[in-house]
């Protein structure tokens, strides 16, 4: 079987991108694979189902700019095709004084990224978004929206699969890529398939996957697990909408917040605990060999020894629901660690390089037979069409 393209991944990154290069060229034979037996399995299926708006990117980064011209994308896509979402705002919380100059500072970004009518909420007015909450100033952003990633797949699935010659094969794990002359061929458990060009988009594998076709791979995905907390229905009127923490400025993706789903309920949550298998859901869940590979990786050695506090912080809270409770009680002080049960987890592939970066931008690296798009962390869902957009140009220029 030949295929001009083959995208490894059905997660939100590589079934927007096959669908950006249908759009853009119906004649291009387009196989998509993945090893599960559904769509949007890992990361996208356990994620915290927020569309956001791009407040807090470094103006000009990759993620600051795919995130805002994602999320039109996202919405219009919504929209035509009746993908339930709402814009129901959030709100960012300074909760002490220091956190006050930084919270003003991303009220500045926000503007500077685009974002209208962004308000600036003292004490009070703070009452009248989420009356429970308490905080010193804060930010309401009106943009900001809930969404179920798993369905927004399931309908870029349906939109691929309408023309014949593009293909979704499920439970098909690809455990080789052998590079030709005129392209690869994918070798999978089950078939071996001929192509023109792989992209890569396998999330937690997607190191694993891109050094089947690339020598020089400096970098290496950690796995770290992000549990939740649901909270009790009788709880559930404590939270209005979105609440967030000011971002440690060093951390941006640690801190805690109360989500409203968008099939009901309130998520609090997730941490961030180095986990112990890629796909490490539950903290039992242990592969020695990922887990050595991990603790193996001078960059990660380096992360650890410049921040094992922090690190040893977010394993204290993964097992002690009462410091757990403390976080949040920072937001909101009327919740009880008895007003919390036990909720889901996602794990985040975090691209970390040789020299103890922990990649906080988007990464595509390229070679003659491969896309691949090794660090696509969030706000990677909101980006996702916009982030297909970009690997699609990469792909088809190698078809002019
Ligand atoms: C806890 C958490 C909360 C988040 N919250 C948000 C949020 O609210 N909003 C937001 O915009 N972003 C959020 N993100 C980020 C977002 O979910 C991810 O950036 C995005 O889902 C990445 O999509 P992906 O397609 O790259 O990866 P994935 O969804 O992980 O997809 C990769 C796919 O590759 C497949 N695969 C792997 N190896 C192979 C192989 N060898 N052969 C075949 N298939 C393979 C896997 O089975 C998987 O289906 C969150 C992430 C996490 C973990």
């Amino acid at each position: 079987m030949t295929y001009d393209i083959i995208v490894v991944g059905a997660g939100i990154v590589g079934l927007a991108t096959a669908l950006k290069i249908k759009e853009k060229d119906q004649t291009l034979k387009v196989l998509v694979l993945d090893k599960e037996n559904e769509i949007a399995d890992h990361q996208t299926g356990n994620n915290s189902g927020v569309i956001h708006s791009g407040l807090y990117y470094k103006p000009g980064s990759l993620k600051a700019t795919n995130c805002i011209k994602g999320y039109n994308m996202l919405i219009e896509f919504c929209d035509k095709y009746g993908v339930p979402y709402e814009l129901c705002g959030k709100i960012v919380v300074a909760t002490s004084k220091d956190e006050i100059p930084y919270l003003h500072k991303l009220h500045e970004r926000g503007t500077q990224n685009g974002l209208t009518n962004l308000k600036l909420l003292q004490k009070e007015e703070l009452k009248e978004y989420e009356p429970h909450v308490n905080g010193l100033e804060a930010i309401r952003v009106p943009q900001t929206g809930i969404i179920d990633y798993k369905v927004v797949c399931e309908k870029y699935a349906e939109v691929l699969q309408e023309s014949q010659d593009n293909s979704l094969k499920l439970g098909e794990k690809v455990l080789d890529i052998k590079t030709n002359a005129s392209g690869s061929t994918v070798i999978t458990q089950k078939n071996s398939y001929d192509t023109k060009l792989v992209v890569n988009c396998s999330g937690l594998y997607s190191d694993k996957v891109a050094r089947f076709t690339e020598q020089k791979m400096d970098v290496r995905i950690i796995p770290f697990r992000g549990e939740y907390y649901e909270l009790v229905r009788e709880k559930q009127y404590l939270v209005k909408n979105l609440i967030y923490p000011v971002p440690d400025p060093n951390f941006p993706f640690l801190g805690v917040h109360f989500t409203r789903m968008i099939h009901g309920g309130i998520e609090a949550g997730p941490n961030a605990v180095f986990a112990f298998k890629r796909e490490g859901y539950t903290k039992s869940d242990v592969n020695i060999t990922e887990m050595l590979e991990s603790l193996a990786w001078p960059g990660f050695q380096k992360v650890v020894s410049k921040y094992w506090r922090t690190g040893l912080g977010e394993m204290y809270r993964s097992f002690s629901k009462q410091a757990f409770t403390k976080a949040l009680q920072k937001l909101l002080p009327e919740i009880e660690s008895k007003d919390l049960k036990p909720g889901g987890a996602g794990v985040r592939a975090q691209a970390c390089d040789r020299k103890g970066g922990l990649i906080d931008d988007f990464l595509i690296l390229e070679n003659k037979s491969a896309i691949n798009v090794c660090n696509a962390p969030s706000p990677a869902a909101t980006s996702s069409l916009s982030i297909g957009d970009t690997v699609s140009d990469l792909a088809l220029k190698r078809f002019t």
